[in-house]
């Protein structure tokens, strides 16, 4: 059998992903391979598959017991024969599963990493045929990343006493440039294949929001998501308890999990979760690790996380199963503070000396900066994430709020001056609060005790008020006229040539959330939100999607397994499409392998038959083409219309002129398209493939990205000109001449 025949026999796909192949390949031919991917990507199939392919066994080293239950049920279920050893056995369980291995009985062995050191397991493991030893979230090997574990620097001296070195292959979601050098180092990788695939969630949503009351905001999310699975997250357990009972007072079907709770509790409520018997989790971060739940359709914070690497692995835990799912922070100032706190009482290791404790601090400060920069940030939300991680990503997504918002510009800059003389006449040796508070006029008892009422800039900001006056010390710190210091105290710094930056004219702007738009754009969100499972299925499909959801249900109960792990939403939904009658049909059903038709095929397919007495109808809008994966069902079942492009015919009207932005391009560009059949194109994207020309591009200066010709661009009738802002601030942007419009056209009519 080949990789494709695996694929498709046991998992049900007809595909690989983006990278899958690259490894698998890699690995079959000997080399070892660092695979670094975002959740929900797929990196199980990279490991599973030449697994079935490798002579002996593989051997997954895991962290958690969780995650190697589920994974071991889903192979199971695939109708591979796998199994986990980890302390959550009985001595005698463990001896069995062991002498079961011996014999062959195991392709894949899921093993904990203080395992690798006991005396049963090594005398297994140095008679045993080990093809591969697979890693899994591998940055717990990395004293830099936030889940060290020191045991996992275990697996290199367990690999060194077997007898033959297995190839090497490691996994992670986290990845930083020195955490990557570090798996790769520590786990001496030979030669290692690094992929590295996008990090770029495009089924997630994200937005921040800043409601009055955060309990009110999530009663009203409850109530416009009432069947749906979702995960809040809170900073504390106090915060999760409180949140929990509202939640359980006002009906919503809720449960909880933090490291207060009993772990037979803890055990209970997360299956109750997996198994969708209450739908919506509420918890602190000691929950998700090795939660594999596909259909989890949102994660909110309550409060802001420590970081954003945390936050993006807490909030990917949404969408895993590729369809559109939200991920909503809930940001307050308060939440500032009690990560402070939290960081503060944070129990450190024995291991680490002062000078290591204080590196950390250093590090955690910087990082919950980043965090808090997230929250205040009127750019892109992905973008900034995504630029976090070392990614170029697009200007704007349009899919997280930020893009769906409109803004208004106001000119602070004198304002600006005045932050930066109240900070210096307190001599740089206050924080944030203090300043704000001080310029605010504020009779806080803190800012008499340090004599502030007597300052010359006190009161100078008053009209502002406090709020706006962080506002603008953000956007000061974003564009580095002023920094922090990376203690604790974060004490404010104005930078050596702020002063000499102002007077030379830049100006300080601030955006703000126009109040008439922000209702649209809500709309908007709303429309978007509804863009699911209902919008590919009709009235009568969703009929039969309850009816296969029903049926799933009652068989995760006799069998104890989690639904989506005997069908994954995707699938149920692929099976209401295809709507098939027989094996053969039902086999090219996404997620439907032989030993899973097998199984269930014949009560899914009586169902089937059931409901349309034979005779199929057509339970889906529009035309659906054959996409299954990644881009996802809902992009087949959309994707009407095909991508941008221009007839010659049509491009002939297109009316030149002497300078356009490129908006003003795109716009013209769009009137000319069959809108029918073709979908429209943003100056946005116009803009990337001006940028992939090398025509132009994008550079972050004092904190401002802004956008820069190339000398190609130059000769291609391509400049930089002043625009007006509708408040009348000058700011640059990019002008194209009738050449350059020429080019345009010539490259979009190419389809
Ligand atoms: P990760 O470990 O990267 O977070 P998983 O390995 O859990 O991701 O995979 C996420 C989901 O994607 C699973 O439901 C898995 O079955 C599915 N999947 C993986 N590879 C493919 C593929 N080639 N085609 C379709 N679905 C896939």
């Amino acid at each position: 059998m080949d990789k494709y025949s695996i694929l498709k026999k046991y998992f049900g796909y007809p595909a690989f992903r983006e990278g899958q192949e690259t490894l698998i390949d890699s690995i079959l031919s000997g080399r070892d391979v660092l695979g670094i991917m975002p959740t929900g990507a797929g990196k199980s199939i990279c490991y599973q598959v030449p697994a079935l392919l490798l002579p002996g066994i593989t051997l997954v080293i895991s962290p958690l017991i969780s995650l190697m239950k589920d994974q071991v049920q889903t192979l199971n279920q695939a109708g591979i024969h796998a199994a986990y050893i980890n302390s959550s056995l009985s001595e005698s369980q463990i001896s069995k599963a062991l002498w079961l291995a011996a014999q062959g009985q195991y392709k894949i062995i899921y093993v904990a990493p203080e395992r690798l050191e006991t005396y049963e397991f090594l005398r297994f493991a140095l008679q045993a045929e080990i093809s591969m030893l697979t890693v899994d979230e591998a940055h717990c090997i990395s004293q830099w990343g936030q889940d060290f574990r020191p045991s996992y620097l275990k697996i290199v001296q367990f690999i060194q006493k077997l007898a033959q070195r297995p190839v090497l292959s490691a996994f992670t979601a986290t990845a930083t440039e020195r955490v990557k050098e570090d798996i790769a180092c520590v786990l001496s990788l030979q030669q290692p294949n690094i992929l590295v695939t996008g990090f770029d969630r495009k089924n997630l949503y994200f937005a921040v929001e800043t409601p009055r009351k955060k309990d009110s905001y999530i009663m009203e999310y409850m109530m416009g998501h009432p069947d749906e699975s979702g995960i809040i997250y809170c900073a504390t357990r106090k915060n999760v308890d409180a949140l929990y009972q509202k939640l359980q007072n006002a009906g919503v079907l809720a449960t909880r999990y933090h490291a207060g709770l009993s772990a037979a509790e803890r055990r209970q409520n997360q299956e109750d979760f997996i198994y969708d018997k209450t739908p919506v989790m509420v918890a602190t971060n000691a929950f998700g690790m090795g939660i594999d739940k596909s259909n989890v359709r949102y994660v909110i914070h309550y409060n802001m996380p420590q970081s954003l690497e945390n936050y993006y692995q807490e909030a990917g835990r949404a969408g895993r199963d590729g369809e559109r799912a939200e991920c909503v922070l809930l940001y307050s100032a308060q939440d500032v503070m009690i990560n402070r706190f939290l960081l503060d009482s944070k129990e450190p290791n024995e291991e680490q000396t002062k000078e290591d404790l204080a590196a950390i601090r250093e590090r955690d400060e910087e990082r919950l900066r980043i965090m808090t920069y997230y929250c205040l940030t009127t750019d892109c939300l992905r973008t900034y994430i995504l630029r976090y991680f070392g990614e170029a990503g697009p200007v704007r997504c349009e899919n997280c709020l930020n893009c769906a918002r409109e803004y208004e510009e106001t000119d602070v800059t004198q304002a600006a001056e005045k932050i930066i003389a109240g900070i210096r006449e307190a001599r740089q040796r206050y924080g944030i609060h203090v300043i704000a508070g001080m310029l605010a006029g504020e009779n806080r008892a803190k800012l008499r005790e340090y004599g502030l009422l007597e300052y010359l800039s006190y009161g100078s900001l008053k009209e502002l008020g406090e709020a706006e006056i962080k506002r603008i010390i953000h956007q000061m710190l974003e564009q580095k006229l002023l920094s922090v210091t990376n203690d604790r105290y974060g004490l404010l710094r104005v930078s050596a040539d702020a002063a000499q930056r102002l007077q030379a004219g830049q100006r300080v702007i601030l955006k703000k959330v126009k109040q008439e738009a922000e209702k649209a754009s809500t709309a908007r969100k709303e429309s978007a939100a509804k863009m699911r499972r209902s919008d590919i299925l009709n009235s009568k499909g969703l009929e039969l999607f309850e009816k296969l959801r029903l049926l799933r249900t009652q068989i995760a109960r006799e069998e104890s397994m989690p639904p989506y792990i005997i069908f994954s939403d995707r699938t149920l939904v692929d099976l209401c499409v295809k709507a098939p009658l027989q094996k053969e049909e039902m086999m090219q059903v996404s997620g439907v392998g032989e030993h899973k038709f097998a199984r269930y095929g014949e009560r899914f397919l009586e169902q089937i038959r059931a409901f349309t007495g034979g005779i199929r109808e057509k339970y889906y809008f529009g035309e659906r083409e054959e996409v299954q994966d990644q881009s996802g069902l809902l992009a087949g079942a959309r994707a009407k219309k095909t991508d941008f492009f221009l007839t010659p015919e049509q491009a002939a009207d297109f009316p030149y002129a002497e300078k356009y932005l490129v908006t003003e391009i795109a716009e013209k560009l769009n009137s000319l398209r069959d809108a029918q059949t073709t979908k429209k194109i943003s100056g946005a994207e116009l803009f990337r493939r001006m940028q992939a020309k090398e025509y132009a591009g994008e550079e972050r200066k004092d904190g401002i990205w802004k956008k820069f010709v190339t000398q190609k661009g130059q000769d291609a009738g391509l400049w930089i000109g002043m625009r007006m802002s509708r408040n009348g601030m000058e700011y640059e942007d990019i002008y194209y001449n009738e050449n350059a419009q020429r080019m345009i056209v010539e490259l979009v009519c190419t389809k």
